[in-house]
């Protein structure tokens, strides 16, 4: 049975990297009929805060990647981790190191000036230390000779010689557990099959493996993930823009959009661009993972933002816009349905955020701005005077029938369609883009169209 999990360490929100990796994470996971674990990995007391384990869990939520097991938090479970180095000391898998940090330093130093690699030398490893006394750091007795090899599903062969690795520190002198070690226990403890992350762990990797052998727990496969470029080929941080998946949100972006968008960056299946979430599920494969780095392309996302926008569950669509509209404090309790506002702008509009500013004019008065009054010249009002009357007057509120009466006010008056239909539009809505006429004003409602023509007519 395939267990995988996502860990992320609560220092910050819930990152675009992040995302993605929670994604494959769960797609793997629901592909085998598996089981799915979020892991909070907040033992960095000093940088893991309430706030950032929020924004994981409010991000998890919004791109609907349930999670089967957890939210574990690794702050929990400080006896478990206390319980394995005690074992691991009892069986000399792991010393007390009493090394001085003036020795430490020194040995750095000299080790830098011989331009060979800083690492422990295994002093306390080698001499006996059990007549010592005073503050020491617990570390593991590293395979000093051999090599580790795993067959990475992302990269292929990799290969680590334990030369290069040197005795990692696993408890700190006031005996907390270090990050490695942490994630070893738990992958072991919670039957970890597939660990897929970022390939900035690749390092770590060697050291978990044989941390894991010496527990005699057999390894889980690895999937490394290579990491999201910005467009400037540099590694995707703030400078290029929202990197929070909840700052996307914000953004009016569609979890589905952000979802299809973070699944082909650094996957694919052949040439498709647009998967539902089904299709993510069937197709999905570690093996289909690029090796190289990706690059993040806004334009592409916000394409299939518009096509989710277009095709996707009026209902849950609806949903997404209704809290954008709430941001923008858009009182929707009357008006037009959402799920007929958003068909109608969907063509014109990229994101939620910018549909929900452009769709104030379906519930909210338009206020007659100077700017507004160049388009309604005195002879104007005679055509307007028509139109309004034929609304007032009409049997049936369609889209059919305004586009009639339009275009009867219009010729009754010689005018041509554009002429009345412009200065409409910006009576109506107080802006020259809106979708096409007749739908807009079906929308809007009767009243509030007779109102609107009104009062420009009293300006
Ligand atoms: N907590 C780590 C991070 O946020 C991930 C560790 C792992 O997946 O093994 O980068």
């Amino acid at each position: 049975m395939v267990r995988t999990r996502f860990a992320p360490s609560p220092t910050g929100y819930l990152h675009i990297g992040g995302a993605r990796t929670a994604l494959y994470c769960w797609l793997y996971a629901r592909k085998t009929k598996g089981t799915f674990i979020l892991r909070i990995e907040d033992t960095d007391l000093e940088r893991s805060t309430p706030e950032s384990v929020q924004a994981i869990l409010d991000g998890m939520e919004w791109l609907n990647l349930n999670y089967d097991e957890g939210p574990f938090y690794q702050t929990k479970h400080f006896d478990r981790y206390k319980e394995v180095i005690n074992q691991m000391l009892e069986e000399g898998k792991a010393y007390r190191c009493y090394c001085s940090k003036e020795r430490l330093e020194k040995l750095r130093e000299e080790q830098m000036a011989n331009k060979q690699k800083p690492r422990y030398d295994g002093f306390c490893r080698h001499h006996d230390t059990s007549n010592k006394e005073g503050p020491y750091v617990v570390r593991f007795k590293n395979p000093e000779e051999g090599v580790v090899e795993f067959e990475d599903l992302v990269r292929g062969k990799v290969v680590f010689a334990n030369a290069e690795l040197d005795d990692l520190i696993i408890a700190r002198s006031d005996g907390t557990p270090t990050y490695n070690f942490t994630v070893v226990v738990d992958d072991w403890d919670m039957k970890i099959t597939h660990v897929i992350r970022g390939d900035d762990h690749i390092n770590n990797t060697p050291r978990q493996i044989n941390i894991l052998r010496a527990l005699g727990a057999t390894p889980p496969a690895y999937a490394h993930v290579p990491m999201i470029l910005g467009s400037d080929g540099k590694r995707l941080s703030k400078r290029h823009g929202a990197v929070s998946v909840l700052q996307y949100r914000e953004e009016g972006f569609l979890p589905e959009a952000l979802l299809n968008y973070l699944a082909r960056l650094g996957w694919s299946h052949g040439d498709q661009e647009i998967f539902s979430i089904d299709e993510l599920i069937q197709y999905f494969d570690l093996h289909n993972i690029n090796r190289a780095p990706a690059a993040f392309n806004q334009e592409k996302l916000l394409w299939l933002n518009q096509h989710y926008m277009k095709t996707g569950d009026p209902l849950h669509i609806a949903k997404e816009f209704a809290w954008h509209m709430q941001k923008l404090e858009i009182d929707i309790s009357e008006g037009p349905s959402l799920h007929d506002v958003i068909k109608a702008q969907a063509e014109r509009t990229k994101t939620l955020k910018e549909m929900a500013e452009r769709s104030r004019y379906f519930y909210e008065d338009v206020h007659v701005t100077d700017e507004m009054k160049a388009h309604f010249p005195t002879d104007l009002v005679p055509a307007l005077t028509t139109l309004r009357d034929k609304l007032a007057d009409l049997s049936e509120w369609s889209k059919e029938k305004i586009h009639e009466t339009l275009n009867q006010a219009a010729e009754s008056h010689g005018l041509k369609l554009g002429k009345l239909a412009q200065p409409v539009r910006i009576a109506l809505t107080g802006g020259t883009v809106s979708p096409p006429i007749d739908i807009t004003m079906l929308l809007i409602g009767r009243d509030r169209v007779v109102e609107r023509l009104n009062k420009v007519m009293d300006v």
